[in-house]
């Protein structure tokens, strides 16, 4: 199941959440930052024996002081008119979180809105792709039994919202 929630992602009591890091896992502004503050500094210590991430790949670590269990940390991809693999990109940040959420036995698994703050990828196209790949996944894979999109403003939430429901109507056609 899919859901879409308003609030901040460092104080939901799931299995595991998701970090739009950057590619150096050592920490940086926005989600990434606001990860960092609240689990601790030994996040960051467990993160600098990882030695980076690539873009639309993913790392996992503890959640330390954090409700959550793990953090899955994944580099999103800049926006760069969209020529440069982006929609691919992005789609392969939340396959290879979900993989390494279902390889750890999690069954709850939240996520932010990758890539649309400071990578500026459109709201309107980075919602579809998440929406679309995340249900995608979780038919495949019942193990995973609730994922939520943790939007931390309400114009995010909108996007959200109705890409899922042009989702659930694309089902109900076909
Ligand atoms: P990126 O570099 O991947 O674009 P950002 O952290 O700049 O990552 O933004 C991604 C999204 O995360 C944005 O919608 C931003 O508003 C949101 N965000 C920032 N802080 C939090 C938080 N504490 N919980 C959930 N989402 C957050």
């Amino acid at each position: 199941m899919l859901k879409i929630v308003s609030g901040d992602i460092t104080k939901i009591s799931v299995d595991a959440i998701v970090n739009a890091a950057n590619t150096s896992l050592l920490g940086g502004g926005g989600v990434d930052g606001a990860i960092h503050r609240a689990a601790g500094p030994e996040l960051l210590a467990e993160c600098r024996m990882l030695h980076g991430c690539k873009t639309g790949q993913a790392k996992i670590t503890k959640g330390y002081r954090l409700p959550a269990k793990y953090v899955i940390h994944t580099p999103g991809p800049v926006w760069n008119g969209g020529s440069r693999g982006e929609e691919e990109l992005l789609k392969s940040c939340y396959e290879s979180c979900l993989k390494l959420a279902a390889e750890r036995g999690c069954r709850t698994v939240a996520f932010p809105s990758i890539s649309t703050g400071i990578y500026r990828f459109p709201l309107e196209k980075a919602s579809a792709v998440a929406v679309r790949t995340i249900l995608s996944f979780c038919q495949s894979h019942p193990e995973i039994e609730e994922v939520q999109m943790v939007c931390f403003d309400e114009r995010t939430k909108g996007f959200y919202d109705s890409a899922l429901q042009k989702e659930n109507i694309l089902h109900i056609e076909f």
